[in-house]
């Protein structure tokens, strides 16, 4: 890594964590639970139901496994249960079924919302196998498991995933909800890589779906959400890569238009192996700064000429770009793996217009701390038939605060729609399913076909209401 002005990249790298970090204490306090309130209806049956770890309001320690990794949403369940094994996911089920409760699965909270809101929350941590298949480059991992745990496993045999940004966020989760890759312009959505789900239906029943077995689930799950049963491992396609280049290069805020122009430039013509995002940064103590996170799928030599446009632009403080085992995927952008109170709002973007990038080049972003442009294109643009689709959109926008009091969370509320109202002409107004805020629906993902579509596979699947996911399909304003 070079960092040409000395100190100032590691001064990023402290404060991008401070940014993700801020506010974990106000919301730990907002966070204690109130006993005696409506979910204090006996659930100790529960204890003798399953065999793993069942934390109820009355336990020492059930704050803090009822906190999802996203602090920003002050859960408010009635258990936490963590399973031992699949077998103990069905004697959950048919506990919920008896004693009418509501399950929400969440193997650790990246994307938590209040629609679990009196409900036994299920963490799935000890579902933790991960098996590769070199030969027919596959994966079958369970529900608890993490992408950095799959890329760690996978690296040794030249192999990928169709991973996110983040080696902490499970894979189930985003599987479930699309999953938007560093790799989808030359893989589509991860959802479309997956093979077969091992679920527990609701009936407490085993069962493997696949495209032939379960035809209308397997299609729900391949990025319909979680609504529709409890899923405990699933398999999927690997991919063989040659090389994998990439990193971050970041220049003071005073080079974003040249960072822009060469971003639009090369993005304009990319191959699908290339990935790039141009960012805004402004932390607390560092100077603001302009960066572009990058991947490509290939040789370090191919990779820099393809990016090249970005050597004469001056000033860099940090270029971490470098070819990389597919394991430490996760480093390209180093984002937080610790919990954090994160205020984002996602969406795909219909163009990148010079009035828009007046807009980005100009307007203040404080309080926010990062805005993004990440390029989508490529195998984005086929058509799928699962629920994501087909992107035509060829960016989208993440605008990203961190929102540990209420007056923080006001301020980047006003900011995220000043940029949107700014920005209306290239809005979609779609977000990906696994990247909604807790203040969206899934209405803001699905379109209203496909929705329609889920519900009716859900209420045949689920009748009683047994699963509810964070973005719920047949009452998507539960919670709000
Ligand atoms: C730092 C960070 C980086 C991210 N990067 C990306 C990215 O690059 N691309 C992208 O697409 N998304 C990304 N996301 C979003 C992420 O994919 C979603 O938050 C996803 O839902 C995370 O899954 P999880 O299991 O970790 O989270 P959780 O909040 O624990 O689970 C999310 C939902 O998945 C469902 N679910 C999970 N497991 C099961 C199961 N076993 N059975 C049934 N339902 C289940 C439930 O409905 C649950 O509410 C990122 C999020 C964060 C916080």
């Amino acid at each position: 890594m070079s960092t040409g002005q000395g100190g100032k990249y590691e001064d990023f790298e402290l404060n991008r964590r401070r940014l993700f970090a801020v506010g974990g204490g106000f919301l730990a306090a907002a966070c204690a639970t109130d006993t005696s309130g409506p979910h204090a209806a006996d659930d100790s049956g529960l204890r003798s139901a399953v065999r793993g770890r069942v934390l109820l309001p009355v336990d020492n320690g059930f704050d803090q496994a009822r906190k999802p990794w996203n602090l920003t949403v002050d859960q408010s369940v009635r258990a936490v249960v963590e399973l031992a094994d699949a077998d103990d996911a069905s004697a959950l089920i048919r506990y919920a079924q008896d004693a009418g409760r509501v399950l929400a699965v969440q193997p650790n909270g990246h994307n938590p919302s209040r629609a679990v809101d009196g409900t036994i929350l299920v963490r799935t941590n000890r579902l933790n196998e991960v098996r590769i298949d070199p030969g027919t480059r596959s994966a079958r991992v369970g529900a608890g498991v993490t992408w950095g745990q799959v890329q760690a496993a996978a690296s040794p045999h030249g192999l990928t995933g169709v991973a996110g940004s983040s080696p902490a966020v499970g894979v189930t989760g985003y599987t479930l909800g699309g999953g938007l890759s560093w790799f989808a312009r030359r893989f589509g959505w991860a959802c479309d890589s997956a093979t077969a789900f091992d679920i527990v239906d609701a009936d407490g029943r085993t069962r493997r779906v696949t495209a032939s077995s379960e035809p209308d689930l397997f299609w729900a799950l391949r990025g319909g959400g979680g609504d529709y049963a409890l899923v405990t491992a699933l398999e999927f396609a690997l991919y063989p890569v040659s090389g994998l280049y990439g990193g971050k290069m970041l220049w003071p805020v005073e080079s974003a238009p040249q960072v822009m122009a060469a971003f639009r430039e090369i993005t304009a013509a990319a191959p699908d192996e290339l990935t790039l995002w141009w960012s805004l940064l402004r932390m607390d103590g560092a100077p603001p700064m302009v960066g572009i996170d990058t991947t490509y799928l290939g040789d370090a030599s191919a990779g820099r000429a393809l990016l090249r446009s970005f050597d004469s632009i001056g000033g860099r403080i940090a270029d971490t770009r470098r070819l990389m085992p597919t394991a430490d995927l996760g480093d390209t952008v180093g984002e937080p793996t610790d919990p954090s109170p994160i205020r984002s709002h996602v969406e795909l973007l219909n163009g990148l217009t010079d009035s828009d990038v007046e807009t980005l080049l100009t307007k203040s972003m404080e309080p926010l701390g990062a805005i993004q442009i990440r390029h989508l294109g490529g195998a984005l643009t086929r058509p799928s038939d699962s629920p994501p689709g087909g992107v035509a959109a060829p960016y989208y926008i993440s605008l990203i605060g961190s929102q540990g009091t209420p007056d923080a969370a006001a301020a980047n509320e006003n900011r995220i729609q000043e940029y949107l109202a700014a920005l209306a002409r290239s809005r979609s107004r779609r977000t990906p399913l696994s990247l909604l805020s807790p203040v969206q629906t899934a209405i803001d993902a699905l379109d209203p076909g496909i929705l329609n579509r889920l519900r009716a596979i859900k209420s045949s699947w689920d009748p009683n209401g047994v699963f509810r996911s964070n973005f719920p399909v047949l009452d998507p304003v539960a919670g709000r």
